[in-house]
């Protein structure tokens, strides 16, 4: 891919990076491209990021055809930086795309725009502990028209954010609320898809959890309400009495990258991993019977993230006193260890950029 290079007039300051935050602070550049009928992607740039003009009448901003995804570059100790199995995120994108009728990035298109932005931004990829560059890769329509139908003019456009830790004080439990009203998705919906409307239609479900004292959604399947499925940006898993319980990849639940992975850790590691359906009344019994050992969520952001409580209607559960349990802790460091370099990737998962 011919990429072209805009420069900037001046670099940004970089903030401190003892206090990244989340998403706070963009980079100095953005990888942009353009889609049309005529002449498909074209015009790949890396630009100064800036705000971009758009039309009004954008059919994006109107019926939210829209997709994204969310992966990290990691300094290693030796100062190498290095991307955590980038395919998988390019291929998710394109099963997105085409549930919302969307041109496909291919994978290689996809990553070779994010390790050369990468290469570009390298200074802005952190070196603090549990620190790295979060990268967002994300696609609309551009035409301007407002009939509803497939838009003939796209943007693929990646941006980088420092971060740090996901949650400031360290891993530490939280507390969980199980929507029982609200549905995230549904079979033959979008739920598989990261797009931006399903995060629009769960914020109602997130204001809800936070006015009763929850961080976090779980969300329970569309038509029945009864099988527990993922959480907020994050799928979950269940350790009880002894095995992994996660809901299975059925077209409402988001197949994770750190999911799969976490999936093949255990399996090496001797576990046996169900992906099956769990009702919400098997997890409370469980949480009640005392089997229910540990909960943990896992997502790129977080990358593990234990659960201390759950609350479904007027009854909740603690797991493990409310503390990170053995197993989630283990997972927490060998998976960290791999993306930081500083555990052996036994599994070539990461994939050196610079
Ligand atoms: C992004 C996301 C996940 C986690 O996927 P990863 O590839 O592990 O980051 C899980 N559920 C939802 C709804 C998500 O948006």
């Amino acid at each position: 891919m011919d990429i072209r290079f805009e420069k900037r007039e001046h670099l940004k300051e970089k903030p401190d990076q003892k206090n990244l935050g989340f998403g706070k602070y963009m980079t100095d550049y953005m990888f942009v491209m353009d889609w049309d009928r005529e002449k498909e992607w074209h015009d790949a740039r890396i630009v100064p990021h800036e705000p971009m003009l758009l039309d009004p009448a954008c059919v994006a901003l109107h019926y939210a055809q829209e997709t994204f995804e969310g992966m990290k570059a990691y300094r290693t100790k030796e100062g190498k930086i290095q991307l955590f199995r980038p395919e998988m995120n390019a291929k998710r994108m394109i099963k997105s795309n085409e549930r919302l009728c969307m041109p496909p990035v291919p994978v290689d298109m996809f990553v070779e725009a994010v390790e050369e932005l990468v290469k570009v931004e390298k200074d802005w990829v952190p070196s603090e502990p549990e620190t790295s560059l979060y990268i967002r890769p994300f696609m609309f329509a551009t035409e301007s028209s407002l009939g509803v139908h497939m838009a003939s003019a796209y943007k693929f456009v990646v941006i980088c954010t420092p971060v740090g830790a996901y949650y400031a004080e360290g891993v530490n439990p939280v507390r969980i609320l199980v929507e029982d009203e609200l549905v995230r998705a549904v079979k033959g919906g979008t739920g598989f898809t990261k797009c931006g409307g399903n995060y629009a239609a769960s914020i109602l479900g997130q204001v809800k959890a936070e006015k009763q004292g929850c961080t976090q959604v779980l969300w329970l399947d569309g038509v029945e309400r009864k099988y527990v499925e993922e959480v907020g940006t994050m799928n979950i898993m269940f350790k009880i009495a002894g095995e992994i319980y996660t809901a299975p990849i059925e077209g409402t639940v988001l197949p994770g990258v750190t999911r799969d992975s976490i999936i093949h850790i255990l399996k090496d590691w001797g576990y046996k991993v169900n992906e099956t359906r769990l009702s919400v009344d098997d997890l409370m019994k469980a949480g009640h019977d005392g089997t229910l050992e540990e909960a943990f969520g896992t997502g790129t952001a977080a990358v593990i993230s234990p659960v201390g409580e759950f609350v479904y209607k007027d009854d909740k559960v603690t797991v493990n006193d409310f503390k990170t349990g053995e197993l989630t802790q283990k997972l927490y460091d060998y998976l960290t260890g791999i993306q930081w370099g500083s555990v052996e990737d036994k599994y070539h998962w990461t994939v050196e950029v610079c």
